[in-house]
């Protein structure tokens, strides 16, 4: 185990030369070199570990966080590819024009002029039912009776 002392010169990457230099080692902290003075700028500065060794460090851990973020992006896109699976009408399906005179059962999908294509979840009232649409659930009424038309 290395063991660091003040006054040590040591490799660091120098935050004002931009380069890995030979740096005397100012300040000791838990056996870590804290402060270094750059033996080139005399700039003193946190210790850097060298970047050809910090730069092999982030690449083998940016590795797997770039995999998973390609993996979340996937997951992210395939959503719109493919939109929420249940929000798909089957094949078979009828799809009614939604209507507040029409009266529609559990399980009917309708085509609303704003909202689009949705399945009916279930009625909350009488004339009331909760309906999915690729936008969230709403609330449409159904099964009134028209006024006058
Ligand atoms: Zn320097």
């Amino acid at each position: 185990m290395t063991t660091y002392r003040a006054g040590q010169e040591i490799d660091s990457y120098c935050t004002k030369c931009k380069l890995d230099l030979t740096h005397k080692i100012i300040a000791v902290v838990s056996n870590k070199p804290a402060k270094v003075e750059c033996r080139t700028c005399y700039g003193v500065h946190n210790y850097r570990a060298p970047k050809s060794a910090a730069a092999v460090a982030s690449a083998s851990s940016a590795t797997p966080r770039a995999a998973r973020s390609t993996s979340s992006r996937t997951a992210s896109s395939g959503r719109s590819v493919d939109p929420e699976p249940p929000m798909a009408p089957p094949d078979h399906a009828r799809i009614v024009l939604y209507a507040t005179s029409e009266k529609f059962p559990v399980g009917t999908w309708l085509s609303h002029k704003v909202f689009g294509v949705g399945v009916v979840l279930r009625e909350i009232a009488v004339s009331k039912i909760e309906v999915r649409f690729d936008s969230g659930t709403k609330v449409l009424v159904h099964g009134m009776t028209p006024i006058a038309s």
